[in-house]
């Protein structure tokens, strides 16, 4: 006889809202696989300060991660690492693909996160097919005498300059908007650390000499170029569904944190709808009304 395990739940993700679900499924009880497809954390890892978590001052986002790894550590939560290529469903079991395996569930939580947003900008497709593109400040390489070109100043662009210009980068923040619609306390580190910001600006064309990328803009009627050796692009993003697309049986699965679209991106958030949904998910399994 084949003997197949199935899990109450397979968790996609182990971001703070993945993480958080895992974390309630546990203490509920509920047979749980949690399956991450690079470290656990998410999108976290890359702030440089976390001021609203529940604690009594703010911490990095190195050390948040850290928090979420120990979590599914001392919990001894069931974890994997692996890409989830697609969630089916089949009577009433729903099947999660990794590349090797295939895992079975009565429920299914995806905190898969978001993908993020490409600008329009003549010729960024192809700076994008080359692999000339980044949209993580971790993992950029230091070039001397060539600025980082980061399009995008809202939190995430302006959060992840000031990480870049304290880890010795140049680094220049592009913006359509006329000022800088962050937080007073990103502001004023923006403003001490010397961050060069250009604002109300219409992006013309971005495209590669050599080594080098030239960024074409307009800013008061005038046309300015602009060379850098990488551009981080920090422009929001869209929930990250494919692999439940096409799927039929809807009824429990559930998607929650930055990957539902109704939600601020906030790690606090995202945890605090991982742990939501880890409870609807127990009170649908165990039949008894809410
Ligand atoms: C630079 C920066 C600074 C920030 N600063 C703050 C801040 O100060 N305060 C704050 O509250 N928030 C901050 N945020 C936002 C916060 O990080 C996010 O809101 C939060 O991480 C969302 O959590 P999540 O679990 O929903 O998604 P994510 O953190 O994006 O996690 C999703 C996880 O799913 C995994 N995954 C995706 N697809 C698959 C798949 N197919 N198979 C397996 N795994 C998959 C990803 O690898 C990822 O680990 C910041 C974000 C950035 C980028």
């Amino acid at each position: 006889m084949i003997y197949m395990r199935i899990y109450d739940v397979v968790i996609v993700g182990a971001g703070p809202a993945g993480v958080g679900a895992a974390l309630q499924c546990s203490i509920n009880g509920l047979k749980l696989l949690l399956i991450e497809k690079n470290e656990i954390g998410g999108r976290i890892r890359l702030a440089r300060r976390v001021e609203n978590l529940l604690l009594d001052k703010s911490i990095s986002g190195d050390d948040a991660s850290g928090y979420l790894k120990k979590i599914v550590l001392n919990r001894g939560i069931d974890f994997i690492e692996g890409e989830v290529k697609k969630i089916n469903s089949f009577e009433g079991r729903y099947i999660t693909y990794t590349k090797k395996r295939a895992y079975y569930s009565k429920s299914v939580i995806v905190a898969t996160g978001f993908v993020p947003n490409i600008p329009e900008i003549a010729g960024i497709d192809e700076l994008y097919r080359k692999g000339r593109i980044s949209f993580e400040w971790k993992g950029l390489k230091r070039e001397v005498d060539s600025p980082m070109l980061v399009i995008g100043g809202g939190e995430v662009g302006c959060d992840s300059a000031c990480s870049l210009k304290e880890n010795g980068f140049d680094v220049i923040v592009f913006s359509r908007s006329e000022k800088l619609n962050i937080n007073p306390i990103l502001l004023q580190d923006v403003n001490r650390l010397g961050i060069k910001v250009i604002n109300g600006i219409r992006y013309e064309e971005v495209f590669a000499q050599g080594n080098v990328i030239i960024l074409n803009i307009i800013k008061n009627r005038k046309r300015y170029f602009f060379r850098g050796k990488s551009i981080l692009i920090t422009v929001g993003g869209r929930p990250n569904l494919s692999i439940i697309e096409g799927i039929s049986e809807r009824e429990r699965l559930f998607v929650c944190g930055d990957a539902n679209k109704d939600n601020y991106h906030q790690a606090s958030i995202a945890f605090g709808d991982g742990i939501n949904t880890a409870m609807r998910v127990t009170q649908i399994l165990s039949g008894r009304p809410k």
